[in-house]
């Protein structure tokens, strides 16, 4: 621990040598620059340090080693387990880097380390390209891609990770490397899932692919269908092309425009299949859900950027999610996951079941994301307002995973859950790439400074 004098005096440092601004516990703006997506989270950092290019990550991390402080780092602030703060340490605040820069012609992106899905969408549509991104505009890149990267294009493009074609990385020392399948292939190798683990990322590139049409189909349906949409849902997906994705999804009718008022507030089950290609083809395929009676529908072509802010979930809500990869979807599972529907709490809580296959399975088998074979995943997402209903709402989506587990793979997605402890960190990133990243870790931070993550102690 430094003496008082020397951080005070390294802290009058860093503000001046920082092109960002720094924020210390008395200086205003301090609680808005700690806030994260999670609101179960109230950490007090010693100091956040909002860096705006590289440099400022170097002189951060450097700042941070020199007064011992342990290090978080802060993409888009979306971790459940809200690990991009911490009490008492350093915060490297990426939020204002967030350049976006599209090679048309390489067909490659070009992106800084704290931007948003939403500036990766919208910088990619003019030139019709896109890659796999999160399903809501306000997550970060960072943690999502770091982590694997699901989405509504992850059946025709593979999981985010998948594209990536090379990293802009500063490290525990405060060094700069770029890892690609060239240079530093080991490093490369564990940046595909093995999260925030190895340094701060200030830039990643990643492949794009040609995306000139996007459509979609969203049905409401009443509860009491739900064993009907779910079977009939199975089966489209199953004889479905890769450019089909989406998933069946409980909710309590939120107060938007695509539910009826007489539907705001009532348990509803929506039937959404996105298709990465023209309406006319995804009308054929979604004619089975159409044919089931439906409360509401929202049918047609859609610019996939928009889709992509269609769902985002309300800031400033308590969160506890979880996750569960699935061997198949039999109906007595179908059943298990209706009743998890049918016991959802209150507020803006979700329960999904997403498809997957299609280019996730294809994909490259040598990454530390050993989840790729799992044909569904179910994913319940607790979102709520009044700290009463803490324990009911965590219980909810305790129980939707233990009725999974029977047809759980037993892999896990890290990035869909919250601290669950090591092995469920092994379950995320398979036993064996455990241990090579384990000694991945020895060598880029031995230290273990940048342990607010889904953890890999150093071996
Ligand atoms: C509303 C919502 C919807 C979501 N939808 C999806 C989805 O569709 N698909 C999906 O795959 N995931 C989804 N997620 C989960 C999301 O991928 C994870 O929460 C992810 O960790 C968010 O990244 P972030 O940068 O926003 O978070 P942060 O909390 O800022 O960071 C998460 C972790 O990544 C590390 N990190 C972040 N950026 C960097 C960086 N540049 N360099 C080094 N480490 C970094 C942090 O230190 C931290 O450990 C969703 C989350 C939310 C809240």
């Amino acid at each position: 621990m430094a003496s008082p004098s020397k951080a005070g005096a390294a802290l009058a440092a860093l503000r001046e040598e920082l092109v960002g601004d720094v924020f210390a516990p008395s200086d205003a703006g301090y609680d808005e620059a700690r806030t994260v997506f999670n609101a179960m989270i109230d950490k007090r950092p010693a100091v956040i340090a909002q860096c705006v290019n590289e440099d400022d990550v170097v002189r951060a991390v450097r700042f941070g080693r020199d007064l011992d402080l342990n290090i978080a780092v802060r993409g888009g602030g979306h971790s459940v387990a809200g690990s991009a703060v911490n009490d008492n340490g350093l915060v490297i605040d990426l939020r204002h880097m967030r350049a976006v820069s599209v090679d048309p012609a390489a067909e490659a992106v070009r992106i800084a380390g704290g931007a948003t899905m939403t500036d990766l969408d919208r910088a990619c549509q003019p030139h019709g390209l896109a890659t796999t991104g999160g399903r809501v505009s306000t997550t970060g890149v960072g943690g999502f891609l770091l982590g694997g990267g699901t989405g509504w294009l992850d059946r025709c493009f593979g999981l985010a990770v998948d594209n990536l074609l090379g990293v802009e990385l500063v490290t525990a020392d405060g060094e700069r490397v770029h890892a690609s399948a060239d240079e530093n292939p080991e490093l490369f190798w564990g940046l595909h899932g093995g999260g925030g683990n190895f340094g701060v990322a200030t830039a990643f590139t990643l492949k794009l692919h040609a995306l000139p049409e996007f459509s979609m189909a969203l049905l409401l349906y009443l509860p009491e269908f739900g064993r009907e949409v779910t079977r009939t849902y199975r089966e489209l997906i199953a004889a479905a092309p890769d450019e089909a994705s989406g998933g069946v999804i409980y909710l309590t009718g939120p107060p938007e425009d695509f539910v009826p008022p007489h539907l705001v507030g009532s348990l509803l089950c929506a039937a959404l299949l996105t298709y990465a290609g023209p309406e006319e083809d995804m009308r054929k395929l979604a004619e089975p859900l159409l044919a089931l009676p439906h409360e509401q529908e929202i049918v047609g072509a859609m610019p996939y950027a928009d889709v992509q802010c269609m769902l985002d979930d309300p800031p400033g809500m308590r969160n506890y999610w979880s996750a569960e990869y699935l061997t198949g979807a039999p109906d007595e599972y179908l059943d298990v996951f209706c009743a998890g529907g049918e016991a959802l709490p209150p507020s803006a809580t979700i329960q999904v079941l997403f498809p997957q296959g299609g280019a996730i399975a294809a994909g490259p088998h040598e990454y530390p994301v050993p989840y790729r074979d799992a044909p569904w995943a179910v994913h319940p997402f607790a979102i709520w307002e009044d700290p009463a209903d803490d324990e009911r709402c965590r219980q909810w989506v305790r129980d939707v995973c233990a009725g999974a587990r029977p047809y759980s793979t037993g892999d896990v997605y890290l990035n869909f859950i919250g601290d669950e402890g090591t092995d469920r960190v092994k379950a995320g990133l398979g036993a064996e790439n455990f241990q090579r990243l384990a000694g991945l870790k020895r060598r880029y931070d031995p230290d273990n400074v940048f342990r607010f993550n889904h953890n890999i102690a150093p071996a």
